[in-house]
């Protein structure tokens, strides 16, 4: 028997003695900065003299690492060593499967702070941030090995006299994970492990902005056991080897988290039969969102300006559940829009590599960046920008956490993703119209609603079209196996990571009947 699952602690970092700790991690991965890292192929390390450079996006001239990046070649080569390895990798006892996953999550707990540390460099995250990724990836390991566990003898059925039915369920193939950098480690981690568990193996191509955090979970793998071409790490550009393993007449499935148009585009490609191809892929697509939170007139106001604040800012809102609108009743919206501007004046931005002085890092790179100050400028346009609206990617891409207020519900900064630090605010005459203008966007990931009338949560609960909908808290922050996460409409296929179901989308079911 295994323990009951319980989801990783995070790390108080009002402790000094923890503080210490992952100071001397921040330290250990300075000392590891600017290394060189092959790919792996059928457990073979192979260097590329074409490489990645992944940059700390709070440090632009300094190097983090310089990675391996795989063309069309060594994308076949990963293939043929993935199908060959799915020969028997689908054979293992389900049990053995999972026990490379607990002996993984094992090693990564005994280096949690170091495996932050990498996030911290690689992806600017802020310590607690980069915490709560790495005890999120833990989460999946344990997660999903368990769930492999209950469903591994499969479902009891109906049987006749003189008959035996059974009911089983059996991997799919070769898949193709590719990885946003935004959770770096436990979105990556999830999507490669997910499947694999599951008893299929991966094609892994991590995003180009943080791959060697990736590297270091494929160290953790194969020291854990995982046999070669299990998993194969294939780091490389999107147009050169995502659209040419996306179009594989092998690739069974393809388990996607990022932007809205590149899980479309994916799901196009993918639905195209090539020659030699003998199924239907499969395409689960985590994708982007476009978050609310509202606020009743009776409501605790202390707590939405807590939840919007945090939702809005924390990893400078590159969450794709990061509330990035705020619609609040006429009759509390100058006090909350007050104390929320109030509030994110305080805020810090910075490096977060040095100290846990900033609350904010910076944002991931040159693209995001851009792409956030259009919208602030937008934003300018739009409504009225309350506090923040500069930035200065002079060293790092580093932006001011902004509040748009009185922005029309209609407009592009309450109807597209922006995925940076910026929340707009919208005013609602009452709670129908709260839930009319949460529901008004392509999106349906996450929303809050924050409210002490229990028939406004309960008519929340049947029209607020989300995935995940969260009362009197904030709309990010989901725990493994506690909040099973995905989303509705252009949101994705809402897989629900961490749930209960999320296996069942890398296994098929097989029915054997025998007559006696
Ligand atoms: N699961 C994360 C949360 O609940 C968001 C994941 C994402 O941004 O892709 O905040």
């Amino acid at each position: 028997m295994v323990v009951p699952y319980k989801h990783e602690p995070f790390t108080d970092f009002t402790v000094e003695e923890n503080i210490k700790e992952y100071q001397a991690a921040l330290e250990y991965v300075k000392g590891e900065l600017g290394k060189e890292y092959p790919l792996i192929i059928g457990g073979e390390k192979i260097m590329t003299a074409d490489k990645t450079v992944s940059e700390n996006p709070a440090n632009k001239k300094e190097i983090v690492g310089y990675v391996s990046k795989a063309n069309q070649e060594l994308a076949e080569q990963a293939m043929q060593a993935a199908n060959e390895a799915f020969n028997s990798w689908r054979k293992w006892d389900a049990a053995a499967r999972a026990n490379i996953l607990f002996r993984a999550a094992a090693i990564i707990r005994r280096r949690k702070h170091e495996f932050s540390a990498w996030l911290t460099y690689e992806a600017g995250k802020p310590w607690k941030e980069a915490d709560a990724d790495t005890a999120e990836g833990i989460d999946f390991l344990e997660y999903y090995a368990r769930q492999m566990l209950r469903l591994k003898d499969g479902v009891e059925i109906n049987s006749r006299p003189i008959e035996h039915n059974t009911f089983n369920y059996i991997p799919l193939g070769v898949g193709i994970t590719i990885s946003p950098w935004n959770f770096a480690f436990a979105i990556m981690a999830g999507t490669t492990i997910g499947p694999v568990v599951a008893g299929n193996t991966i094609l892994l191509k991590p995003a180009t902005t943080t791959p060697v955090v990736a590297y270091k979970f494929m160290e953790v793998l194969m020291e854990a056991g995982l046999p070669a071409g299990v998993v194969n790490y294939i780091p490389g550009s999107g147009s050169v080897i995502g659209d040419y393993l996306v179009d594989h007449p092998k690739t069974r499935f393809v388990n996607f988290t990022g932007s809205k148009e590149v899980g479309l585009r994916i799901a196009e490609r993918a639905s195209k039969v090539q020659e030699g191809q003998i199924w239907m892929k499969r395409v689960i697509a985590e994708m982007g969102g476009k978050d609310t939170i509202i606020v009743d007139n009776e409501a605790d106001l202390d707590l939405a300006v807590e939840s919007i604040v945090y939702s809005a800012f924390g990893f400078s809102g590159q969450k794709c559940s990061a509330c990035s609108r705020a619609v609040i009743h006429e009759d509390v919206y100058d006090e909350v829009l007050e104390k929320v501007v109030a509030k994110t004046k305080e805020l810090t931005v910075g490096p977060t590599f040095k100290d846990n002085s900033n609350f904010m890092g910076p944002l991931n790179d040159q693209a995001a960046f851009n792409k956030v100050m259009e919208y602030i400028e937008i934003g300018k346009q739009e409504g009225k920008v309350l506090a923040g609206g500069e930035g200065d990617s002079s060293e790092g891409y580093f932006i001011k956490p902004t509040v748009v207020a009185d922005v029309d519900p209609k407009a592009r900064l309450m109807q597209e993703e922006i995925f940076g630090p910026v929340v707009a605010f919208s005013k609602a005459k009452d709670f129908d119209e709260l839930i009319d203008i949460a529901n008004n966007t392509e999106y349906g990931l996450t929303g809050a609603v924050i409210s002490n009338n229990r028939d406004h949560l309960e008519q929340a609960r049947q029209d607020f079209h989300v995935g995940n909908l969260y009362f009197n808290r904030g709309c990010t922050a989901a725990i493994v196996g506690y909040h099973p996460f995905g989303g509705f409409n252009m949101s994705g296929t809402d897989s629900k990571a961490g749930g209960p179901d999320y296996l069942l989308n890398f296994l098929q079911p097989k029915t054997v009947s025998e007559t006696f």
